[in-house]
């Protein structure tokens, strides 16, 4: 801060060196006009702190939008889904599951180092998908620092990675897609099996689906599924080395949504 010190020395009349000094750099303070006694080097350290404190928020904010801007979602409802908005009534099944989730979400939130996955299984229309988002936003709205999460539903993530066959302006390269969801910090794969199921021919899993699900499974450690699939369908649908690192770390992390009936028709 010797070129302040100097500045102020030709600009004498402007700051004027006082005889106090600063308890924290033992420098003199210095007298400025309508703002009083300041030392130029807290003012600094102030400055410093306000800037990073700009960058990290501007970072942050970034990092939030992911979840707005990268993932692939049927209906843009489901970005609306949180815990408040999933109702339940005490001593149900579906309480006990929002209970267990918002403890996962927890658990995602306040340790942004813990890997492990989740399931969530069950029959279609029973909720599994609004648990899932409200996980998901929980951790959006409140990571500090943020944490980058995203929703894929596995259907359109497969037919966007096959689109960008034959169209090479395409962002959904099979590279692309398996580099992104290794770098975020939270990723929920919606429908897990649905991809499967919609092939025509036996089912399970083709190839290029496996080699794929295998990609993002080994790299991210830290996946949320959905799906229809029992464990026992789990394991035919796909080759054992998948499976073993979609169960990873799923021990005290798996919703069972069977025994709830369709919320979507009004059951309660
Ligand atoms: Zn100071």
């Amino acid at each position: 801060m010797s070129d302040f010190y100097s500045l102020s020395g030709a600009f004498g009349d402007l700051f004027k060196a006082t005889k106090e000094k600063c308890p924290i750099h033992h420098k003199p303070m210095i007298e400025a006009p309508r703002v009083g006694k300041i030392c130029p080097l807290c003012e600094k350290e102030k400055l410093d702190k306000a800037e990073n404190e700009m960058v990290k928020k501007i970072y942050d904010d970034n990092a939030r939008k992911t979840l707005l801007t990268k993932s692939l979602i049927d209906d843009p409802e489901t970005y609306s889904c949180t815990f408040s908005s999933y109702i339940t009534k005490n001593d149900t099944i579906e309480g006990n599951l929002k209970q267990q989730a918002r403890l996962i979400a927890g658990q995602y939130l306040k340790q942004p180092d813990a890997k492990f996955n989740t399931i969530l299984s069950g029959p279609p229309g029973v909720g599994k998908t609004h648990l899932a988002m409200a996980i998901l936003n929980a951790v959006n709205d409140n990571a500090k620092p943020a944490q980058k999460c995203v929703f894929m539903n596995v259907v359109s993530l497969f037919m966007q990675i096959r689109s960008s066959f034959d169209d090479s302006t395409s962002w959904w390269t099979e590279k692309n897609v398996e580099r992104f969801l290794k770098d975020v910090n939270l990723v929920v794969i919606d429908d897990l099996g649905s991809e499967s199921a919609m092939s025509s021919g036996p089912r399970d899993a083709t190839q290029f689906v496996q080699t794929i699900l295998y990609n993002i499974t080994n790299s991210q450690r830290r996946i949320i599924f959905t799906t229809n699939l029992t464990q026992t369908q789990l394991v035919k649908t796909y080759n054992s080395k998948v499976v073993s690192r979609i169960l990873r770390g799923t021990k005290g992390h798996i919703l069972n949504f069977n025994g709830i009936k369709d919320k979507r028709i009004g059951a309660f």
